[in-house]
């Protein structure tokens, strides 16, 4: 079905500093750019690129290279002590992870076309090694500094050089990739990038993992009753995310709609398998509100799922609703959709680029518990139009969001920076000839 293939041809070195897809495995805290390192790594393996993704050693019985997918090596790189260490703690590690990719390229031998760095942090790493190297980068941030601190004010605990890191590295690198139309305007607005240097390229979802299960087969494995209505949550539990909103617009359903019946509140999602106000201490703020707001008895706290398992939870659902104060790209609207189900999701970053308002759900103003629930309420007395929606919604991204897609359109993002690079490589090797 793949129309390109490049056996043989391109050899990328793709850096993830904190996001490994081996986190996927476990149940560490792995969010969006774990399962894009991890899509795209394997999805351009099918492709004939050979890929390795080089990622911090955070665990001592690692090996330092993982056969992880044809095509495909994860290189665990020595930077620091090797234990979990947040992400925001990482940035003083960046130059012994750079002198640790560059020890292993000289006696690995492995001549990389490309780096291709994720967020901040490796995008340095790339900049630093790509003159040492002598090729190209692209960049791809997942996440923007500036959006975060707008959003975030004193919560924000980014390293306060991250901005002006960027900075330097959208002036550095040969391409970007925005995830989507809101990431690019970022990127030219607030960080004077070159708008011919972007590329949007729209992550996606892998539709054989997320593929729609029969509402009451997916309760009965979740054990829920088959009766009864079911609002949804997936994903990690951070204030940011907004979940609080959520909670307060049940409430507030309940109120202004007494007719409807009270529906479950299902939020999926922590740092480990069994929900723990400890251990997430989101979810702690979250079991307080719904008992001050008096639906604590209609909300299940589920805790995290692995991947392969949370279909059944999309899918026990009747809508799906996503409402963060922001949202760089955001993957779990599109594994709703992928599911069959429907999604209200706020009006913020990439949400409004993948959810069409009215078509495969509705956008609503994030923080305003009202205008949720008022959706909430028009949807759950419409079935026909739940069907309706979380069929438009498969269909949208069989068509525009899956990851053979996304790496069909990376690997000719490479191809066309490296055809740049070379004839800019020509040109001044002609104009050099030409002086002599
Ligand atoms: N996720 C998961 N288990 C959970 C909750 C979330 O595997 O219990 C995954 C989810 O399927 C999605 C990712 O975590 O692929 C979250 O990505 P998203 O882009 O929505 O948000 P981020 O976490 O990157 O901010």
């Amino acid at each position: 079905m793949n129309r390109l293939n490049y056996q043989n041809r391109l050899r990328i070195a793709l850096l993830s500093e904190h996001a490994s897809p081996l986190a996927l495995l476990g149940g560490q805290d792995a969010g969006g750019q774990n399962v894009y390192v991890d899509e795209v790594s394997r999805n351009l393996g099918k492709l004939g690129v050979a890929v390795d993704v080089f990622t911090r050693c955070d665990d001592p019985s690692l090996p330092t290279v993982v056969q992880w997918a044809p095509g495909v090596r994860v290189i665990h790189l020595r930077a620091g002590e090797r234990r979990f260490i947040p992400k925001d703690d990482l940035w003083p590690l960046m130059p012994l992870f750079r002198d640790a990719l560059l020890a292993f390229v000289a006696a690995d031998g492995a001549a990389y076309d490309a780096l291709h760095g994720n967020f901040w942090m490796s995008g340095w790493v790339a900049t630093e090694s790509q003159r040492l190297l002598g090729v190209p980068a692209i960049q791809i941030f997942h996440a923007m500094g500036k959006t975060k601190a707008r959003h975030q004010g004193a919560a924000d605990t980014s390293p306060s050089e991250r901005i002006a890191v960027e900075r330097g590295v959208v002036g550095a690198v040969d391409a970007l990739i925005a995830q989507c139309p809101s990431e690019r305007a970022e990127l030219v607005d607030d960080y004077d990038a070159d708008p011919a240097k972007v590329t949007v390229i729209p992550s996606a979802v892998n539709i054989e993992q997320f593929t729609p299960v029969a509402r009451d087969e997916a309760r009965r494995r979740i054990g829920m009753p088959m009766d009864g209505l079911v609002v949804a949550y997936v994903g990690r539990m951070l204030p940011r995310k907004d979940v609080r909103n959520l909670v307060r617009a049940m409430a507030r359903l309940r109120e202004r709609w007494p007719e409807l019946p009270t529906p479950t509140l299902l939020l999926v999602g922590g740092e480990t398998i069994d929900p723990d106000p400890q251990v997430t201490p989101e979810i702690g703020a979250l079991m307080r509100l719904a008992d001050e707001v008096g639906v604590r008895a209609s909300t299940r706290f589920v805790g995290k799922r692995q991947p392969h398992d949370l279909r059944d939870y999309y899918s026990a659902a009747d809508v799906v609703v996503t409402t963060p104060w922001y949202e760089p790209f955001g993957l779990t609207p599109l594994e709703a959709m992928a599911c069959g189900r429907p999604v209200i999701g706020s009006a913020v970053g990439g949400i409004t680029y993948t959810v069409k308002n009215g078509e495969t759900g509705y956008l609503v103003p994030p923080r305003d518990p009202d205008a949720l629930a008022e959706r909430i309420a028009y949807m759950l007395k419409r079935p026909e139009l739940l069907r309706r929606m979380g069929r438009a919604a498969r269909l949208r991204v069989e068509r525009e969001f899956t990851w053979p897609m996304v790496a069909e359109r990376t690997a000719s993002l490479y191809e066309r920076v490296l055809a740049a690079g070379s004839s800019a490589l020509a040109t001044t090797t002609t104009s050099a000839l030409a002086e002599v």
